[in-house]
């Protein structure tokens, strides 16, 4: 990168790709993901550790150009943690400018009161067994509405009752979709829909289609 475009910098950068998207309500449709670098979390069952450092620097006008190449209106903004970089609210306001249908994959340590309303915020409640179980910040509770979805990532019983607990005392009115996702490594998808289905609790299981087209480890996908 030249000289020029470093004054220019906007965003650090772990990769950018064009696949189907996993996860979400959005889950199936082809999206360019923009993977930012750095999270302050370190999760037990984290997939992306190699977006805690690698990146490169960007400037908008060469994000915007490569997620252009792609021809969809989809654009999943991801990590690492995106909302650390504080350029990111101007880059995901500046997209739904562009009329681009953009989503926002957060750890919900951070209070999503600077992301612009038309983004679609996947938050997730971190479940004890992630080792992050205190990092939420309450007050995304607010944003019990439509665009918004709340994630838990059950990685074992413990969990799933927990997660039951967090649902019945803080979502039990919400407009929100709430999503039920095993811990790919931990445990399989029919136990958690046994689980699901045995204690009549009213959440969405949530797969991460893309693990299952490709596999747990492949990058770009
Ligand atoms: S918040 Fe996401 S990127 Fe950060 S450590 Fe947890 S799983 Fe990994």
């Amino acid at each position: 990168m030249d000289s020029l475009n470093q004054m220019y910098t906007m965003l650090k950068i772990n990769e950018i790709f064009y696949s189907i998207q996993g996860e979400s309500t959005y889950a199936g449709l082809p999206t360019v993901f923009v993977r930012t670098t750095g999270c302050p979390l370190r999760c037990t069952y984290c997939d992306t550790k190699y977006s805690y450092e690698e990146g490169d620097d960007y400037t908008s006008e060469q994000l915007f150009a490569e997620i252009k190449s792609h021809g969809t209106k989809y654009v999943c903004i991801t990590g690492g943690e995106p909302l650390i970089q504080k350029n990111i609210y101007a880059f995901m306001k500046k997209l739904c400018d562009l009329d681009y249908i953009v989503s926002l994959e957060t750890s919900g340590q951070i209070f999503c009161d600077k992301v612009d309303s038309r983004v679609k915020k996947v938050i997730d409640i971190k479940t004890p067994a992630s080792g992050a179980k205190d990092s939420f910040d309450e007050r995304n509770l607010k944003y019990q509405d439509v665009n918004t979805e709340f994630k838990f990532v059950i990685c074992n019983e413990d969990d799933f009752y927990w997660s039951n607990d967090f649902v019945a005392k803080h979502l039990s009115n919400a407009h929100s979709p709430i999503l039920y996702s095993p811990s790919f490594d931990n445990h399989d998808e029919k136990w958690l829909a046994e689980k699901i289905l045995l204690k009549k609790i009213k959440v969405r299981l949530h797969l991460q289609q893309h693990k299952y087209i490709w596999s747990s480890t492949d990058r770009g996908v």
